[in-house]
């Protein structure tokens, strides 16, 4: 079996103990790798990086074109850009996608939910570019571009192909952000019509989305968002298969891949062992798959969904008792 090596990222607030989890489960399952462990956030300062995204930790991602990251924490109001939003910049990673699926075991209002949200990752309102007009006048500026609408128009049109989904629905408010939005819809419409017309192609004004999908769930496949719409879109998904616990992600680029679930830093919970791991778990799962190891990835899958279904070692935020590390410990003895 080839040996891989991949890039660990271990984050801030709970970064360390669900990567970790990871790793270790990852490995278990027989997963041959050369972990690059480098820091980015906070914990970079604390190692006296030089800055919360250093130049060593995005030539390693570059140059072994696979990393597994843990949340990054970004301060409120002020401080540093976003480490999440310099990375997906500067390395070109374009997509975000995110599975959200019903798991036997957790206990939610819906079933059968299967649907992926599709994020426009670099550019919209999270451009970074705000000004202080005069005291007491912001202005935040959203940016779309041909370019970029087109480019996720088209991995999302791409993906469905590839994973068999039948049905494209863009979320956006182009009735009232007319240029960017609207240039978003052109792009994806021009798509579906001269390249994918055989998927199904839908639009849904933002608003109106959010409450059909919490109506019912199951009448989605793939959403398609711009930027902004995306982060809250996934995190409202998330809520409907269990929680932030339980959705993973992968930011993809043309030849780099970060693997990292939907959930932040945590702080609340950081430090102790009480985090959902499944999250990262699974987003390791994605990156399985895009490192061709299909038959780990099934191992792991299977062990977790036996392990949920089984509705031992659940961790508090899916209602169980079981820590961190019981959680994980449960996962290693099952793909032993
Ligand atoms: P950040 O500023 O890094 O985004 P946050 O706390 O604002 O952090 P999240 O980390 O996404 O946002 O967490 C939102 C809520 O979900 C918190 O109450 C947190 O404890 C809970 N949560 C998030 N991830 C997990 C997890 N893996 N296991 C258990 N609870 C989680």
């Amino acid at each position: 079996m080839a040996k891989h090596t991949i890039v660990l990222i271990p984050g801030d607030g709970i970064g360390p103990e669900v990567t970790e989890a990871t790793r270790q489960v990852l490995e278990a399952a027989g997963l041959s790798v050369d972990w690059v462990e480098l820091p980015a956030g906070t914990r970079a300062i604390e190692q006296g990086f030089e800055n919360v995204l250093p130049q060593r930790t995005l030539a390693a991602i570059q140059a072994h074109k696979v990393a597994l990251k843990g949340p990054v924490t970004t301060p409120v109001a002020g401080g540093f850009t976003s480490v999440n939003v310099q990375l997906r910049k500067r390395l070109m990673l374009y997509a975000a996608v995110r599975p959200v699926r019903s798991l036997a075991g957790v206990k939610t209002r819906y079933e059968n939910v299967d649907l992926v949200v599709i994020r426009e990752n670099t550019e919209g309102l999270y451009s970074g570019i705000e000004n202080e007009v005069t005291p007491g006048v912001v202005t935040s500026l959203k940016v779309a571009t041909e370019t970029a609408c087109t480019r996720i128009a088209r991995y999302a049109f791409r993906y469905a192909t590839r994973q068999h989904r039948k049905r494209i629905t863009v979320f956006h408010k182009a009735n009232i952000m007319k240029m960017t939005d609207g240039l978003f819809l052109k792009c994806a419409r021009r798509i579906y019509e001269e390249e994918y017309p055989n998927i199904e192609y839908n639009e849904l004004i933002i608003d109106a989305a959010c409450m059909k999908m919490v109506q019912d769930p199951t009448q989605f496949d793939i959403v398609l968002c711009e930027n902004l719409y995306g982060d809250v879109v996934s995190d409202l998904c998330a809520a409907l298969v269990g929680g932030l616990g339980v959705v993973p992600g992968a930011n993809i680029g043309d030849d780099v891949a970060v693997f990292e679930a939907v959930h932040g830093s945590a702080p609340d919970i950081a430090g102790k062992g009480v985090a959902n791991p499944l999250a990262c778990i699974m987003s390791g799962v994605m990156m399985l798959n895009h490192l061709h190891e299909e038959a780990i990835a099934e191992k792991v899958r299977n062990a977790y969904n036996s392990l949920l279904a089984e509705g031992k070692s659940l961790t508090r935020d899916l209602g169980g008792t079981a820590g961190t590390r019981e959680f994980t410990d449960a996962m290693i003895r099952r793909l032993k």
